[in-house]
């Protein structure tokens, strides 16, 4: 297995690789997976179909030859998987990562934060959609405070994390939080980051006059807050980011329905059934389950990903229309992870 960069059709190279390790939740967020659906009889993945802990570290060595430096875990909730450290630990070993990221919804973070970091984690982006206990209880459907994910963010803190808070804006959701959630992180010195709601999967209901965009947060943040642009880091970097003026604390936005990225979109998905997904709206995965099952020829996994990727030509945010958005078959959110 050579170390090569690999760049598909629209010469994206592939640098960021995001693994649900889990499609099942603690929560039902209106959004993401709503109980209507998300019920007592939704079928979650059976036990034997997600990748084992080594299967992950097999695939992610793969990644790391053909150019990935960044794995973020997510889910469903991450943190529901057992002994997640494990995976941790192994990941953070391999040659090549440089950063590994979690994308929690915070409630185990005070139980876990510690190992977690001990294992090699280094940044955790908590999602907390609203400080009003009304508003968020409605939101997760399962009665949980904001209170715990507050307590959780301090946790990630106190444990040495880089922590990063997102929050979801959906017309008629939580807009009155956009300005309470501002202020409570601006004080606290923590990054908020502002998402569009999009058209993930086909459960949440989703439509054009539902989103707030961008445009509208920063119009609202206006009347309270001075804020400038800050300048990109690096190549494929998703959010905008803002900086309150006269300090360090920043704000940022995801703005995938507004101002599409995919020109600069790096990122590579594998579901918990090791499905390898090339796009967040996707409709089909490349399986790499039976693959890793099958194999313990390195240079075959790395040559199957490596086809993929160059045969990429994703960009649906860009394309996105009335019509696009009916598709019934994109995947879910709790599934893919975001
Ligand atoms: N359960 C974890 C959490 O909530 O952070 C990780 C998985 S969740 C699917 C990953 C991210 O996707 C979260 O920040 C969540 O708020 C966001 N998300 C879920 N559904 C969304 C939607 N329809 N539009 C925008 N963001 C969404
Ligand atoms: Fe669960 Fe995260 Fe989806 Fe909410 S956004 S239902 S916490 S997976
Ligand atoms: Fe990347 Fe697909 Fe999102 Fe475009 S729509 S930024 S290609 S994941």
């Amino acid at each position: 297995m050579t170390n090569s960069k690999v760049h598909d059709k629209f010469n994206r190279p592939l640098q960021d690789l995001r693994i649900s390790v889990t499609d099942r939740c603690n929560f039902r967020c209106t959004y993401c997976m709503p109980k209507e659906i998300f019920g007592k009889d939704f079928t979650f993945l059976p036990k034997e179909h997600l990748l084992s802990f080594e299967e992950i570290e097999k695939l992610a060595k793969a990644f790391t030859k053909l150019g990935v430096s960044k794995i973020r875990l997510t889910g469903g909730e991450p943190l529901l998987r057992k002994d997640l450290p494990t995976l941790i630990e192994k990941l953070s070993a391999i040659e090549g990562i440089e950063d590994i990221a979690l994308t929690t919804n915070g409630v185990h973070l005070v139980k876990q934060a510690k190992a977690l970091k001990a294992a090699g984690l280094q940044r955790i982006n908590v999602s907390l959609d609203a400080l009003d206990e009304e508003t968020f209880k409605a939101i997760n459907d399962r009665g949980v405070s904001p209170e715990w994910v507050l307590k959780g963010i301090d946790a990630g803190f106190e444990a040495g994390l880089q922590v990063k808070v997102n929050m979801v804006v959906k017309k008629g959701m939580n807009d009155k939080d956009i300005l309470p959630m501002a202020a409570y992180f601006k004080e606290k010195g923590i990054t908020l980051r502002f998402i569009e709601f999009m058209d993930v999967g086909t459960s949440n209901g989703w439509n054009f006059s539902s989103v707030i965009t961008k445009k509208e947060i920063l119009e609202k943040l206006a009347t309270e807050f001075d804020i400038e642009p800050v300048e990109q880091n690096y190549f494929g970097e998703v959010a905008k980011r803002y900086r309150y003026k006269g300090t360090n604390t920043e704000v940022g936005f995801i703005t995938s329905v507004s101002e599409s990225f995919c020109a600069s979109c790096t990122r590579a998905r594998i579901a918990a059934d090791g499905k390898f997904y090339t796009c967040l709206f996707a409709t089909n995965g490349f399986d790499l389950k039976e693959l890793v099952r099958n194999t313990n020829d390195d240079d075959v996994i790395y040559e199957r990903i490596q086809s993929i990727w160059q045969k990429r030509t994703d960009r649906y945010s860009d394309q996105r229309t009335e019509e696009t958005v009916k598709n019934r078959d994109k995947i879910e959110m709790s599934y893919i992870g975001g």
